[in-house]
């Protein structure tokens, strides 16, 4: 039933008194939240979300105009600054050994 790209996602919630809202969901590409797209109950916050002009994926509107972070790429920067600290925690360790 969904409507638009492979990320997105589609959600029927029946509330209390039997009224059924629909939901499009779609996954932001950089930072992995979903956020609803559309909805058939109008006070639902939505957005229609914004598209990633180097990894054409869709992105929400938090990452909108943030530049193109991919998920992969960000696990990857934590990585490597988890292992930058812990070769400068190596080197103090090093030039300390040296003054003693
Ligand atoms: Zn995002
Ligand atoms: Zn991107």
């Amino acid at each position: 039933m969904s409507l638009t790209s492979h990320s997105a996602g589609y959600g029927l919630i029946v509330g209390p008194g039997g009224t059924e809202e629909e939901h499009d969901t779609e996954t932001c590409q950089h930072c992995n939240s979903v956020w609803v797209t559309r909805s058939t109950n109008g006070d639902r916050v939505t957005h229609s979300g914004g598209k990633c002009m180097v990894c054409m994926q869709p992105i929400c509107p938090k990452c909108i105009g943030q530049g193109c972070i991919p998920l992969e790429k960000r696990l990857d920067m934590l990585e490597l600054e988890n292992k930058l600290k812990i070769e400068r925690q190596f080197d103090i360790l090093e030039s300390r050994n040296r003054i003693c």
